[in-house]
């Protein structure tokens, strides 16, 4: 096999995979390091986000909600369902097929587009040289004309509640579980704590959550996070604010002690997930005399074009600055592949789309009223609310809005904020819209089929202007 690639990537996770792909699309010699073993032992692609993020949590998520379908909402409907049985086992048994079709679909796409799957640990030495480490220790040294660093993150770990495997695990550990545990204790009640909690929640533990800040999701537009936070209440998560965790004792069950305004307090859990956050993954990624610079939060630093400080190696995906999000690790992929083949590659930065894929959906793009009020940027704001539409009612499925929010004096769209059903799907629209710069005006002159969702996003751009039809302005 030869050892010389015009492009080497380090990590097949969505950032590493899809800039493979598109760099042999461009004609690029491809070969793609990747060190993952799946837990059957088996070398798998598609990095956290197939076998252990993105895919088996909404496999989770959506499994828990046809339980939860069945044995809360569908009365509404005039449905009874009685005997309705879970499995567990069953149920984790679907989530691994469902990473196992997907991962194996990357290996496919690799020997259609004739990318080398070099199954091994990888690590930039000097002069665009990677040295691989294979899984049962040989070292060979691979040279390339463009390097690629796609290693990602890895979950952080607090000293205050060490992983045990067993009862105290990080999110890895929270989408194995093989039985619903009586009482869940979560800390951080961040994006993986309320994705992993409203699968469990809806299985039938009791959830209770550890948040250290005060406030329930800073990043998200706070009506948005508010009108979330109280649904959250009505399903049973029980979110703890201003708690700081001391420790974490293991015996039968886990005793966590945390300190909030009230002084000290601790519940009792049987199992306990840590997630509080993920940290790029650059330890051995590189030698010394490779001299890759690191920005001051231990991610590699990169410029708008994830360009290192080295030439002809770049850096992608969730060890770069940026949210960690496949999609965002997927577009730079994509972008510097085409800059490798000599073409203009390019991300917005400022149209990523978040999801958080909970009951609501919580969706957005753009910026929130908050930041636009810190930035002093001049805006005007409308809303519909989900329960106003024909859709959401014919659906059973009121909770939740629609925030469009536009420049005061330009109408251009700045900032779209949904918390609802379909959420994930109906951001779609906004980024689409906020690609294309469109104004408020022209959502509002936009046709939306009746009766949809979508009929939110239209009703929310008219109340810009204050002419929402289905609603008092
Ligand atoms: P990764 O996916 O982490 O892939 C990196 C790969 O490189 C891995 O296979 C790793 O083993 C390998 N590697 C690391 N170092 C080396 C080395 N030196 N040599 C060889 N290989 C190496 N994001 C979303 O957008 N939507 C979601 O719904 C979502 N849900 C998530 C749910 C959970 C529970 C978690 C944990 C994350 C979720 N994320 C989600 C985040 C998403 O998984 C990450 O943003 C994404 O996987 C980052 O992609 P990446 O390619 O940069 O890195
Ligand atoms: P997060 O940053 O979303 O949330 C971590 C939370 O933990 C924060 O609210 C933080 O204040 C809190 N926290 C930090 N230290 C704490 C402590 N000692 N005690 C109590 N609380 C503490 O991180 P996460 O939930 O671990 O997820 C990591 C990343 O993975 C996300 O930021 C996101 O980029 C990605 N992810 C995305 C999705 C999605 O797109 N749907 C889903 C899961 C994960």
């Amino acid at each position: 096999m030869s050892k010389h690639f015009d492009v080497i990537v380090v990590g097949g996770g969505p950032a590493g995979y899809v800039a493979a792909i598109r760099a042999a699309q461009l004609g690029q010699s491809t070969a793609v390091v990747d060190n993952f073993v799946y837990k059957d032992g088996e070398p798998s692609l598609g990095g956290t986000c197939l076998n252990v993020g993105c895919i088996p949590s909404k496999a989770l998520l959506d499994s828990s909600e046809q339980y939860h379908k069945v044995t809360n909402t569908l009365s509404a409907h005039g449905i009874k369902a009685s005997g309705v049985e879970l499995d567990v086992k069953a149920m984790i048994q679907r989530k691994d097929r469902v990473v196992k079709d997907l991962t194996g679909g990357i290996a496919q796409l690799f020997k259609a587009n004739n990318i080398t799957w070099v199954q091994g640990h990888g690590k930039l030495l000097e002069n665009k040289q990677v040295q691989v480490t294979r899984h049962k220790g040989e070292q060979e040294t691979y040279q390339a004309e463009n390097v690629i660093l796609a290693p990602g993150s890895r979950p952080i770990d607090i000293d205050a509640a060490p992983l045990d495997g067993k009862r105290i695990v990080n999110s890895d550990g929270a989408l194995e579980f093989d039985e619903v545990p009586k009482r869940l204790g979560i800390i951080g009640a961040g994006v993986i704590g309320l994705e992993m909690g409203s699968v469990w929640s809806r299985l039938g533990s009791k959830v209770t959550l550890l948040e250290a800040q005060d406030q329930f999701l800073p990043p998200v537009d706070q009506r948005v996070a508010k009108a979330a936070q109280a649904e959250f209440k009505k399903q049973g998560l029980d979110i703890r604010f201003g708690a700081r965790v001391t420790s974490a004792k293991t015996a039968k069950n886990v005793t966590v002690h945390y300190e909030d305004k009230k002084g000290k307090q601790s519940i009792q859990v049987d199992k306990l997930v840590v997630c509080v956050g993920r940290r790029p993954n650059t330890g051995d990624l590189f030698s010394e005399d490779a001299n890759l610079l690191l920005d001051e939060r231990g991610f590699i630093n990169v410029d708008d074009h994830c360009q290192t400080n080295l030439p002809g190696v770049y850096a992608i995906g969730d060890v770069v600055r940026g949210p960690m999000l496949a999609h965002k690790g997927s577009e730079e992929g994509a972008m510097v592949a085409e800059m490798i083949a000599g073409q203009p590659g390019h991300v917005n930065y400022e149209t990523i789309p978040w999801v958080i894929y909970t009951h609501p959906e919580i969706a957005w793009v753009g910026r929130t009223e908050e930041a636009l009020k810190a930035a002093g940027v001049p805006f005007r704001s409308g809303t519909f609310n989900f329960g106003a539409t024909g859709r959401a009612r014919a659906m059973e499925d009121l909770a939740g809005m629609v925030k469009v929010i536009a420049h005061a004096e330009t109408d251009r769209i700045l900032g779209v904020h949904i918390v609802g059903p379909q959420a994930s799907e109906l951001i779609a629209e906004a980024v689409v819209a906020m690609e294309f710069h469109a104004s408020s005006e022209d959502l509002a002159r936009t046709i939306h089929a009746h009766p949809t969702l979508s009929e939110a996003v239209h009703e929310a751009a008219l109340s810009v202007s204050r002419r929402a039809i289905h609603k008092a302005n």
